[in-house]
């Protein structure tokens, strides 16, 4: 029986801990309720997410999924407008796209759960596709300067979903900094904690200025510590909605200092992903996923497959494996259940072409989390249990 929980977070750190109770000693928990020429937590948060990415602009949200839908906006989607997207990733993608008033557009997903580039070039290639939303799903990177390369031949606009790629890069470039946009999420399953949050970044001024106003900033826009050049807010300030989706002060002063921790924090990951790589290589008929040598990924969570396993035995295994502690989710489950990210599961999509490809891959793959409070040795309790619950169930 392995007895830790795959959903128990880190504590978090003692001084953000401080740092949030210093805020509401003050009162002033809305991001515009500032002292003069003071800085609230969400400003100097911004300022050093911005750092740390290196780009120019920064805007901290209520969730990932908020950031991406302002960000569909910001970049022009208009109501119908067709936004290609992973088959495989999680529901507030698509969600996303059609809180923006657009079709989301599936494409096929690879054997490595990163987007297929021949299906992509071949649907972006399509006159009226002007949009890609790319989720480095479970942080899996495709190859950027490829998806970079189809997207400017077919004058596509490229967001970035980095909800799983905070810390990753791709050929030493930061995920997140090739598209015209990226979001963020600090929710409480991805790389930093504050139950719930997001950011939006881009070295865009249209696309930033539009940005603040959309997420709620009234006419304080210029209180905000990354900001694009007052002539931009001049055409947007009053013809662009408030769609009211800002950070608190609270949430903020928790996420800085985990944000200065984060490099570390995935080095952790990091090592812990590798000893549940090692582990599991053993199993018989197990395929891991491949990463790519151009690829720094953070292992907040690892998927493996089991090809030759009827799918009729994988309810069965996960039980079994559930019924001993290991949390395990089938991602080709043709039912829906906890986090699905099966996207014949989201029924409000238009159909869609047939993604033959993509439903083999996700038909035997296994999705396991790796929370931080996981040591490296209980890689191999975990996969002890999981050989001994494949032998009970061939
Ligand atoms: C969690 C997640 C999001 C959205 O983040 P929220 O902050 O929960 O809205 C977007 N994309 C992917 C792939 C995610 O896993």
């Amino acid at each position: 029986m392995f007895k830790k929980s795959f959903t128990q977070q880190m504590p978090i750190p003692e001084g953000a801990i401080a740092s949030a109770v210093e805020v509401m000693r003050t009162g002033r928990l809305h991001r515009y309720n500032t002292l003069d020429g003071e800085l609230s937590e969400t400003d100097l948060l911004e300022k050093q997410f911005a750092d740390y990415l290196g780009v120019k602009y920064c805007l901290s949200c209520a969730s990932g999924g908020y950031a991406i839908y302002i960000a569909l906006l910001c970049v022009g989607v208009k109501a119908g407008e067709k936004v290609l997207c992973n088959a495989f990733t999680l529901a507030p993608v698509p969600g996303a796209i059609t809180n923006a008033g657009g079709e989301p557009v599936l494409v096929e997903t690879t054997a490595d759960l990163t987007i297929d580039l021949n299906d992509l070039a071949r649907k972006a290639s399509q006159p009226d596709v002007r949009y890609l939303l790319l989720s480095h799903m479970r942080g899996h990177v495709a190859d950027m300067n490829a998806i970079v390369d189809i997207c400017d031949s077919y004058g596509v606009t490229l967001i970035e979903d980095c909800a799983h790629t905070m810390g990753a890069k791709w050929r030493g470039k930061a995920s997140g900094t090739f598209g015209k946009v990226a979001c963020f999420s600090a929710q409480t399953y991805k790389h930093i904690n504050a139950g719930e949050g997001g950011f939006l970044v881009t070295n865009d001024d249209g696309v930033m200025a539009k940005a603040i106003i959309y997420s709620g900033s009234y006419m304080l826009f210029d209180q905000h510590p990354t900001l694009p050049p007052k002539e931009w807010f001049d055409e947007v300030a009053c013809s662009t909605p408030n769609y009211s989706g800002r950070m608190d002060n609270l949430r903020a002063a928790i996420l800085r200092p985990q944000l200065a921790r984060l490099d570390r924090q995935c080095k952790r990951w990091n090592s812990l992903y590798a000893a549940m790589e090692d582990a599991l290589s053993w199993l018989p008929g197990v395929v891991l996923t491949k990463r790519s040598d151009d690829e720094v990924f953070v292992g907040s969570s690892i998927q493996f497959s089991f090809p030759d396993l009827p799918a009729e035995h994988f309810p069965a295994f996960v039980r079994g494996c559930q019924r001993r502690g290991v949390a395990l989710k089938w991602v080709g489950a043709p039912e829906p259940s906890g986090y699905s990210s099966k996207f014949n599961h989201w029924q409000y999509l238009a159909p869609s072409a047939p993604l033959p490809q993509t439903e083999k891959v996700l038909s035997t793959l296994i999705d396991m989390r790796i929370p931080l409070t996981f040591e490296e040795s209980d890689a191999e309790v975990i996969a002890q249990i999981i050989s001994d619950v494949l032998k009970q169930t061939q």
